[in-house]
C-alpha cells in the first residue's frame, strides 16, 4: 500500500532484524557479561539533556589524551556512522567481511559502496585496497580494528598505509580496542589504539563505544578527530541525541575505572581459555581473536550442519551468532561468532558444543 511512497533504495533493503530466542545464556551480541551497579541519582526530568554532553566528554578527553573539542558524542557509535555518511557521504570503501552497519547505513542514504575482500588471514589486502582507492577515490573508508566478526586486528602498518594513500577520511572503528593485545609496547597503553596517530593524520577519525565494555544499555559512542572535522560533523547531530540518564549514568560508572578494567581482564583471560577449548574440538577451526568474541568455523569434514548446531545449542538454552555466508565460497560460510561470557557461561557453552559434536560423530 505504501509502495509508491517508499524510496526505491529503501524498498530494496532487507530489514536488519535481531534474532533473540529466549535463551538464558546469551553469547550472541558481543555484550559484556558484566554490568555495573548504579546508585540513586536525581535527574531534572522536565529539562532537556546537556546537548553538548560536556561533563562526559571532558572525562573521556582526559582518559584519551585529547581535547574535549576533538570528541563528538553519539547515541551509540551507530549514530555516528550515520552522521558521517550524512556529512561526508560516499563513495564508501569497506573491506569485507566486517561490521554490517557501514553498508546498511550507506545503502539507506543511497551512498555508493565498494567492497574489498580481506585476505586469507582476514587482514587488509593492501594491494587491493590501494587499487580501489585509486579507482573510486572514496570519501570514507571504514576499518573496524579489531574487526567484527573476524576478531583479528588488521596489521597496524597496513592500516597506516591506507590512511597515507586515502584522499578521503579513514574511520578507525575501535569498538573492541580495550580487548586488543597485539603490539603492546607499553603495557600501560593496553592495546595499540590509533588515537595517538591523530596528530599525525588529519584524515583519520577514531570511533569508540562504551557498548562492548558493559554499558550497552546506555547507547554511547564517540568520534575522535581533528577539531574542524568534528565541528563539521557536529552540524548534522540532533541537538539532544544522548539522554540525561545515559550521560549521568556513564559519568558515575566511569569513575570506577578499576571495575571496568577488571571486567575486561576477566574477558581477555576467558577468551584464551575459550579459544583453547574450541581449538581442541573435532571438526572446528577457531580464529585468533583480539576482541570479546571468537569466530569459529565448522570444517568441511564436520557431519554437523551450521543450522543444526545453532538449533541444538538453542535447545540447550545457549544463543550464539550464526553468520550468514551468503553464497558459495563466502569466507563466513558455516561460521559462528561466540561472545566471551562469564566463566560459568563459557563452560556451559563448551560442554554443550563438545557433547553435540561427540554425538554427531559417534
Ligand atoms: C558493536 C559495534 C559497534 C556499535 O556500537 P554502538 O556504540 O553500540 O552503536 C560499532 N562498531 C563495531 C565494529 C561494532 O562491532
Amino acid at each position: 500500500m505504501f509502495d509508491d511512497l517508499i524510496k526505491p533504495n529503501i524498498k530494496a533493503m532487507k530489514a536488519y532484524t535481531i534474532e533473540a530466542p529466549p535463551c538464558s545464556i546469551r553469547l550472541d551480541a558481543n555484550e559484556s557479561p558484566y554490568g555495573f551497579p548504579l546508585g540513586r541519582f536525581s535527574i531534572p526530568t522536565n529539562r532537556y539533556p546537556d546537548p553538548e554532553a560536556l561533563s562526559l566528554r571532558k572525562i573521556l578527553a582526559a582518559k584519551w589524551g585529547v581535547k574535549p573539542e576533538c570528541i563528538l558524542h553519539g547515541n551509540g557509535s551507530d549514530e555516528l556512522i550515520y552522521y558521517l555518511l550524512i556529512a561526508v557521504g560516499g563513495p564508501v570503501l569497506i573491506p569485507t567481511p566486517t561490521f554490517a552497519m557501514y553498508r546498511i547505513i550507506a545503502d539507506s542514504l543511497s551512498e555508493r559502496t565498494h567492497m574489498v575482500p580481506l585476505d586469507g588471514q582476514f587482514d587488509l589486502d593492501t594491494k587491493a585496497m590501494l587499487a580501489a582507492i585509486k579507482e573510486h577515490n572514496p570519501k570514507l573508508i571504514f576499518l573496524s580494528r579489531p574487526n567484527n566478526p573476524t576478531g583479528n586486528s588488521f596489521t597496524r602498518e597496513r592500516a597506516i598505509e591506507i590512511i597515507e594513500h586515502a584522499g578521503g577520511l579513514v574511520v578507525l572503528d575501535e569498538a573492541y580496542q580495550q580487548f586488543a593485545t597485539q603490539g603492546v609496547s607499553n603495557p600501560r597503553r593496553k592495546g595499540d589504539s590509533f588515537i595517538e596517530l591523530l596528530p599525525r593524520y588529519r584524515n583519520l577519525l577514531v570511533m569508540r563505544t562504551l557498548s562492548k565494555i558493559g554499558l550497552a544499555a546506555l547507547r554511547l559512542g564517540f568520534a575522535i578527530g581533528d577539531k574542524s572535522l568534528i565541528e563539521a560533523i557536529n552540524k548534522v547531530r540532533l541537538p539532544y541525541n544522548v539522554s540525561s540518564l545515559s550521560q549521568t549514568a556513564a559519568i558515575e560508572i566511569l569513575r570506577d575505572e578499576a571495575s571496568i578494567d577488571r571486567s575486561i581482564q576477566s574477558i581477555v583471560t576467558e577468551r584464551g581459555r575459550l579459544f583453547a577449548e574450541l581449538s581442541r574440538l573435532n571438526g572446528i577451526e577457531a580464529y585468533h581473536s583480539e576482541a570479546n568474541f571468537i569466530l569459529f568455523k565448522l570444517k568441511a569434514d564436520n557431519r554437523l550442519t551450521a543450522d543444526d548446531l545453532h538449533k541444538r545449542l538453542i535447545a540447550n538454552d545457549i544463543l550464539i551468532k550464526k553468520l550468514s555466508g551468503g553464497g558459495q565460497n563466502n569466507p563466513l560460510d558455516n561460521c559462528f561468532r561466540v561472545t566471551v561470557g562469564m566463566p560459568t557461561e563459557n563452560t556451559a557453552f563448551i560442554t554443550s558444543i563438545r557433547k553435540i559434536i561427540e554425538e554427531t560423530h559417534k
